[in-house]
């Protein structure tokens, strides 16, 4: 049992009372408390540790929620139930496993698509906690070192609901905060087998029919940018006889659908030059379908930014830019920048764009909203004198539900120019 040694949850509870805009927040479902909105609290912060239980009191001293308590994030709880008391065990964790579960049937076609998002933390109840699905193995990742002392718990409930869901194996992954504080992981190693055989190679599986590669250990994410892939499907429309350009390319998720749909040239950038090795193995596991065979694919280790420059310097065009960059603001400070970003890349991506081209731009910064985002891209398509007659804009798809406003972070639009 890889998880023999954890030491168990705290038997004790902390008890909190919060400000008064924080318990409204949490009563209406809010999943998270902030450190700076806790009036009170039953035991001295350095006593605590990641994962303990707490309970947060009205200002009736009522119950109000439960939660776990992270005190090494100004994020303090991550709320597991409000209103009503719960016990945290295996059996509350299959609960909500079990309806996350039965909420993601039918939303993909097993046959064509058997990659997708199975919990996708708050909104799903499991705060802190995601699992993605690829083929028969589950990446269990988790965002705060609250969830460690309940890894058994969650994997015995896992393993209990494989009639529902099989898994072949169920794989450990650590956010980049976490891999910092090793003291909390208790010797657990980033990418730990929880369940079934060691992993040989890459995983394959299948998204919309087409052969994927993913590195759930070394790989950004959980391996796969599992969430754009709705709109890789709606760019798949658009690429017949086209030239395209993916910027911000990673495993060439977007360029695999412009080529199967019928693109004759297919530019993939990105600084990662491992991600793009992994882009040109994911043509290869796709050769059987002609137009993906067909279709003439170059791959670009470079700087999104220098990339965009050194083409418009050589007059380069292209039918199709898509430019899918990482979160570029982390924090409130970096939005002024971020924003300057998104508008930089606008500005170079129709810079590149043949004439009635397609731009295809998302952001993954949460705190940007999508209508500051969308009204930004007009702005910088606008000053270039290339405005945009908008085809669609898209946000999350339906396995990454989005329940409280801090989770919605995607947002992308096609435009032509
Ligand atoms: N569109 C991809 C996901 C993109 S994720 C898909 O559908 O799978 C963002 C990518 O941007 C990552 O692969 C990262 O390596 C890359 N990246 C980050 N900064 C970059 C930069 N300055 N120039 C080019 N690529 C960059």
């Amino acid at each position: 049992m890889p998880l023999a040694h954890l030491p168990p949850p705290a038997s004790t509870r902390i008890a909190l009372r919060v400000s008064p805009a924080a318990e409204r927040a949490i009563r209406r479902g809010h999943p998270w408390l902030f450190d700076q909105s806790i009036t009170h609290q039953s035991s001295p912060e350095n006593t605590n540790r990641p994962g303990d239980l707490a309970v947060i009191f009205d200002s009736k001293r009522a119950f109000l929620a439960i939660g776990l308590y992270d005190p090494t994030s100004p994020l303090r709880v991550r709320i597991l139930q409000a209103r009503q008391p719960a016990t945290i065990n295996t059996d509350f964790f299959k609960t909500r496993l079990t309806n996350a579960i039965l909420d993601r049937y039918d939303l993909v076609d097993p046959a064509r698509t058997n990659a997708y998002r199975l919990v996708h933390g708050e909104n799903d109840g499991l705060p802190g906690l995601v699992i993605d699905r690829y083929a028969d193995t589950l990446v269990l990742k988790l965002y705060t070192p609250a969830w460690v002392p309940h890894l058994p718990q969650v994997l015995e409930a896992l393993l209990a609901l494989t009639s529902l869901q099989p898994a072949a194996r169920i794989l450990l992954r650590f956010s980049r905060a976490l891999l910092k504080q090793p003291r909390n992981l208790h010797g657990l190693a980033d990418g730990l087998i929880l369940h079934g055989p060691p992993l040989t190679g890459p995983l394959l599986f299948q998204e919309n029919g087409l052969t994927f590669e993913a590195d759930p250990i070394l790989g950004q994410k959980t391996g796969f940018f599992l969430d754009q892939r709705d709109n890789r499907a709606r760019l798949e429309a658009h690429t017949a006889g086209k030239s395209v350009l993916n910027v911000f390319a990673y495993t060439g998720g977007f360029s695999l659908y412009a080529a199967r749909g019928g693109a004759t040239h297919i530019t993939s950038v990105d600084l990662s030059a491992p991600a793009l090795a992994a882009a040109e193995r994911n043509f290869a596991h796709n050769q059987h379908i002609p137009a993906v065979a067909t279709a003439q694919h170059e791959t670009l280790a470079a700087d999104a930014f220098a990339a965009l420059e050194q083409f418009a310097h050589q007059n380069r065009t292209f039918d199709v830019v898509i430019l899918d960059p990482p979160m570029f603001a982390h924090t409130q400070a970096q939005v002024e920048a971020a924003l300057h970003a998104y508008q930089r890349l606008t500005r170079l991506g129709l810079a590149v764009l043949a004439p009635g081209g397609l731009l295809v731009q998302a952001s993954c910064s949460s705190r940007i909203s999508a209508e500051d985002f969308f009204a930004l891209l007009h702005y910088a398509a606008n000053e270039a004198s290339r405005p945009l007659d908008e085809i669609t804009r898209t946000t999350h798809p339906a396995d990454h539900p989005i329940t409280y406003p801090e989770g919605a972070y995607l947002k992308c639009m096609f435009a032509r120019a």
